[in-house]
């Protein structure tokens, strides 16, 4: 399977998605689990980095020189603190985490670096060195870019360091530069490797979702998709903005005629020519086309008033029953009936059942029909449980609101 073509391309070292807008989407589905794996490890490591105070206190005694060193740990740990705090908070805990790792991993190599320097011991501190810089690619979650920069930055800051002090000899500093190239490398490509796998399973996760709710022919939602609660959220919506709703129902016309003449893989393409009509004139962000049944099509269309919801219709009508595709005999044949319900709802009263909604624009698209197809009819939704039109915005005007989950 190739990668470069597809959207869900991962970048070759970076170990990210290529697109920005994926990548974020993957970040924010990860939130809890890279939440959860930051506050563990910064956690384990604060404890770990506070309890080698002693160790300073053993070798250099407890004087000013340990106070500092246990000042700085301390900061450390306090750094470490204040992001778990902050990913925990974060409405993006993703993003914050990889800040958060940054900040913490760059302070405590810092800090680090002031004791190599305060209390000697380098060849020891060289192979301290080493297994932090796993720790800052495999434990501690963060960008491969941002803990590559962290690691290799420390490497050579301990190497200058080491160089500086000069009571290793060359042959033992080149030991100790290959050591942590070693670390390094395979840190990287470890990290690298954990990135690329976690972002390829997140992939295919969401192309088996995607499968799961369009109609392949189409590339329309199908209706397991609107049984899953589709239009029951979008009326839920529009009773806590005390906002419009409009559906529309709209069938091909005579369809079977066509398929008979034309054929049934031209009445496949004519379908698909109709479904992308339809999809590239609604809004990308807010309504929904719905493969309903064969050759009928649902159309979700939140904050849209009857007025709205007819000039689409209308736009849609006309568009089929003038174009001439690559397929001119089939499309010069083409024509739909449409029907269209627009309902204004409240949190004062209960929400619409949807199959109601969806009936009365059936019935609607069925009177089209019966007055000579390719047409639109449409009405204002008039059940008990509608706001009428002319109620405007005001809620509850009448009574108390009803309970519902519109606070929440
Ligand atoms: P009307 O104007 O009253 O809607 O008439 P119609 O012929 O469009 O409606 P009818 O219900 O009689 O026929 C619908 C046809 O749609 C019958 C069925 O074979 C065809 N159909 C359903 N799904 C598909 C599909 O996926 N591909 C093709 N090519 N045809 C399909
Ligand atoms: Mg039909
Ligand atoms: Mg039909």
């Amino acid at each position: 399977m190739s990668t470069q073509q597809s959207p869900g391309a991962i970048a070759r070292w970076r170990g990210e998605f290529t697109s920005a807008s994926i990548e974020a989407a993957f970040l924010r589905a990860q939130g809890d689990v890279i939440r959860h794996e930051l506050t563990r490890s910064l956690a384990f490591c604060s404890v770990f980095y506070l309890g080698f105070a002693l160790a300073d206190v053993a070798h250099l005694g407890l004087n000013s020189q340990t106070l500092i060193l246990f000042a700085v740990r301390l900061a450390t740990a306090v750094v470490a603190v204040t992001g778990i705090v902050l990913t925990r908070r974060s409405a993006n805990p993703g993003q914050t985490a990889y800040r958060s790792a940054t900040v913490f991993t760059s302070l405590a190599m810092l800090a680090f670096l002031l004791v190599t320097y305060s209390r000697g011991e380098l060849l020891l501190h060289g192979m301290s060195m080493a297994i932090m810089l796993v720790i800052v690619y495999l434990f501690i979650p963060n960008r491969l870019v941002n803990a590559g920069i962290v690691a290799l930055g420390a490497s050579a800051g301990f190497l200058g360091l080491v160089h500086a002090i000069g009571t290793v000899s060359p042959r033992q500093l080149g030991t100790m530069a290959m050591l942590l190239l070693l670390a390094n490398l395979f840190g990287a490509a470890a990290a690298r490797r954990d990135a690329r796998a976690s972002r390829r399973q997140y992939w295919t996760e969401q192309t088996l979702i995607d499968q799961s709710i369009r109609d392949p022919l189409t590339g329309a939602f199908n209706r397991r998709h609107l049984n899953a609660g589709l239009l029951e959220r979008e009326i839920e919506r529009a009773r806590c903005d005390h906002a419009a709703l409009t559906i529309v129902v709209c069938d091909l016309d005579n369809f079977k005629t066509i398929n008979d003449t034309y054929g049934h893989q031209a009445g496949d393409t004519l379908l698909q020519d109709f479904a992308r009509l339809l999809l590239s004139m609604i809004r990308d962000d807010k309504d929904t086309v719905v493969r309903y049944g064969g050759e009928e099509f649902l159309l979700i269309l939140p904050d849209t008033n009857l007025d709205e919801g007819l000039a689409l219709a209308e736009r849609m009508r006309a568009r089929l029953a003038e174009t001439s595709g690559p397929h001119a005999d089939v499309r010069s044949h083409a024509t739909a009936s449409f029907g269209v319900v627009s309902a204004r709802l409240s949190s004062c009263l209960p929400g619409i059942a949807s199959h109601a909604l969806i009936a009365r624009a059936d019935e609607l698209m069925y009177a089209a029909k019966r007055s000579g197809r390719n047409r639109v009819h449409g009405a204002q939704w008039e059940g008990a449980d509608g706001v009428p039109a002319e109620a405007g915005q005001a809620p509850c005007a009448s009574g108390t609101p009803v309970p519902n989950a519109c606070a929440a």
